[in-house]
């Protein structure tokens, strides 16, 4: 299926929610809702935790040391109930995100290619 597909067919089962307002509403809320599924991973499941601290970003560092030394801050992984869930939610995250894309004649292809020339050109520099 290609993004294209996808598009297609969250149009065609957007009925209730087709108002711009609606759709921005939801797309928060699903963006909250995934934040609200990896904070369960940590605080009721515990399958993974959250070790959080500063990060040393010395300047002396080349960029591949600093990639070994900079820390996710995650320890152990997701069990198969938090990772469905999480999937789950970042479907429905997707999902308004396409029906936002619809609403306005954004094609979610053209975002994708230009994002990853954007990543392509600045690198690391992208996502600082
Ligand atoms: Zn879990």
């Amino acid at each position: 299926m290609t993004l294209e597909d996808f598009q297609r067919q969250v149009s065609g089962l957007l009925l209730r929610h087709r108002s711009l307002m609606d759709v921005l509403s939801k797309h928060v809320q699903s963006a909250a809702s995934v934040n609200r599924a990896v904070t369960k991973a940590v605080t009721e499941c515990g399958c993974i935790e959250l070790h959080a601290r500063r990060q040393d970003f010395r300047s002396d560092l080349g960029i591949e040391e600093l990639k070994l030394k900079l820390d996710h801050h995650i320890s152990g992984s997701l069990c198969e109930n938090c990772r469905d869930v999480l999937k789950f939610e970042l479907g429905r995250q997707f999902f308004y995100m396409s029906a936002l894309a619809n609403l306005l004649d954004i094609r979610l292809d053209d975002v994708l290619e230009q994002e990853s020339k954007k990543c392509a050109t600045l690198g690391i520099f992208n996502m600082t």
